[in-house]
């Protein structure tokens, strides 16, 4: 076994023993492992500093109780986390996620990724995750508002616009953001640079809902092009009809592909004539309702309970834009065989281990999250310098903006790759990219 072999299998044996109940943190180290062994034969020096070993402990994991009261007044309790993993590049910087899932291996995979898909965005972020096991589906706007207050009355303890900088994810959206501000100035001072993902009308950025899906849509297109292909024409399958979901809908759609699929945690909709992008945000945004409601109102979709993963028909592009582990090997096998050739990910590691693999061996097209749905990152840090310069970009600007950091995040990718003679790995390309970054970063400041 060669001395990196061996430095890899030894650092992520010792992850597994310290960490052994963190099933998706584990999973997320795996993935950037398994590729970094190129990088870490060309620089000795990464092994004398051990670098790995202290890339993979979190700066430091924040957990705290977060009381609330509910609409019938009975006091409630759920957990807060603040994951503040890596700030060699610049402040901690990542999403907040309310779901009933969350927990801190969840929360560490999340900011384990962040790391790396911030630096690739060429902007001076950390990364950082957090939320809580809060699920705001079905509460009430006020009790929303009072779990909000009560999170931020501790989590304002740990965050400033040079420290740490929330925004959304999951669970978490311009109505939450709103509350969590509110308290935060309330408590604090006037300081838009403390969160992003912001209302316009208090210092957020034109584009930020719409970055994350477009940029997504921007990093595939520049994929596709690389391999003589485009989105026009093309029949696609979404998943999730939240803000990721929605945008890529809109942006593929204006790049002349039909999308005939989005889903939620119940079920998804088909519909051949290409979902209808203003119906979708009205049902889930105005009426913060379920997708069967689309369905009852379009006479051209069908609903169907389950995964969209496990439909059918033919596709040629599909783009996860819900959770981590939606699509398993079994799943992506039947993509591939129906005719799927281009998987990008708007979700945070939509595809568990076995379905990349899958990915690999039958060559498809494959846009990893760290690179793909890095633009909801990049137009957060392009709110974070407007609000510095207490100035507001034209919606053209921040767009344009926007699509240069993901054609750039694609020609690292793909450059990366080949300098190592990865050929179309864009996974292992991104993952080298950002590593040799942050590696470089953390080395120039010492043993700290
Ligand atoms: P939203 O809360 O707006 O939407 C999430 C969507 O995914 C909903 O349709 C939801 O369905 C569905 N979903 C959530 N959990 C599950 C589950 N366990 N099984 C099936 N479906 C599920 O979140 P976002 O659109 O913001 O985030 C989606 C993904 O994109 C996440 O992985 C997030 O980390 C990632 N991401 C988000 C960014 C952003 O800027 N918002 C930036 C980069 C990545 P339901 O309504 O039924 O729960």
């Amino acid at each position: 076994m060669s001395r990196v072999t061996d430095y890899i299998q030894s650092t992520f044996q010792d992850v597994r023993a310290r960490n052994p109940h963190e099933a998706e943190y584990l999973q997320a180290v795996e993935e950037l492992l398994a590729t970094l062994e190129p990088v870490l034969e060309a620089h000795p020096e990464y092994l004398e500093e051990n670098i790995l070993a202290r890339m993979l402990e979190p700066e430091r994991v924040i957990s705290f109780r977060v009381p609330w009261t509910d609409k019938d007044g009975k006091v409630q309790v759920n957990r807060g986390y603040r994951v503040q993993y890596n700030s060699a590049v610049g402040p901690y910087k990542g999403g907040l996620r309310f779901h009933p899932s969350v927990n801190q291996s969840i929360l560490k995979f999340l900011g384990f990724e962040q790391i790396f898909k911030n630096v690739l965005t060429g902007l001076p972020i950390g990364g950082g995750k957090g939320g809580s096991d809060f699920d705001p589906k079905g509460k009430t706007d006020a009790e929303v508002m009072r779990f909000c207050q009560s999170f931020m009355s501790e989590l304002q303890k740990h965050i400033g616009p040079s420290l740490d900088v929330p925004a959304g994810d999951i669970g978490v959206g311009a109505r939450e953001i709103g509350y969590l501000y509110g308290q935060y100035k309330r408590l604090r001072q006037f300081d838009a640079g403390v969160l992003t993902g912001k209302p316009l009308a208090f210092g957020g950025s034109l584009i930020r809902p719409e970055a994350t899906g477009y940029g997504l849509v921007y990093f595939t297109e520049n994929m596709l092009q690389a391999n003589g292909k485009s989105f026009k024409d093309q029949t696609v399958l979404i998943s999730g009809s939240g803000n990721v979901a929605q945008y890529a809908l809109q942006k593929a759609t204006q790049l002349g592909a039909t999308v005939i699929a989005v889903s939620d945690s119940n079920g998804y909709i088909i519909d051949e004539n290409g979902i209808d992008f203003d119906l979708l945000v009205e049902i889930k945004e105005k009426r913060r309702a379920r997708l069967t409601e689309y369905a009852a109102e379009k006479a051209s979709a069908r609903y169907y309970e389950g995964s969209v993963w496990d439909y059918q028909g033919p596709a040629d592009i599909a783009l996860p834009c819900a959770t981590q582990n939606e699509i398993n090997g079994t799943q992506a096998k039947a993509l591939i065989q129906n005719g799927v050739y281009c998987l990008a990910e708007g979700a945070n590691m939509p595809s568990d281990l076995d379905a990349i693999k899958i990915y690999k061996e039958n060559d498809i097209l494959y846009g990893p999250a760290k690179a793909a749905n890095a633009g909801g990152v990049a137009v957060s840090a392009l709110e974070m310098s407007q609000n510095s310069l207490r100035l507001s970009w034209t919606k053209e600007e921040v767009d344009q903006r926007l699509q240069d950091i993901m054609e750039n995040i694609f020609t690292t990718a793909k450059t990366t790759a080949e300098t190592y003679n990865l050929g179309k790995d864009y996974l292992a390309g991104a993952n080298i990219a950002a590593f040799e970054e942050v590696a470089n970063a953390m080395i120039a400041q010492g043993v700290v």
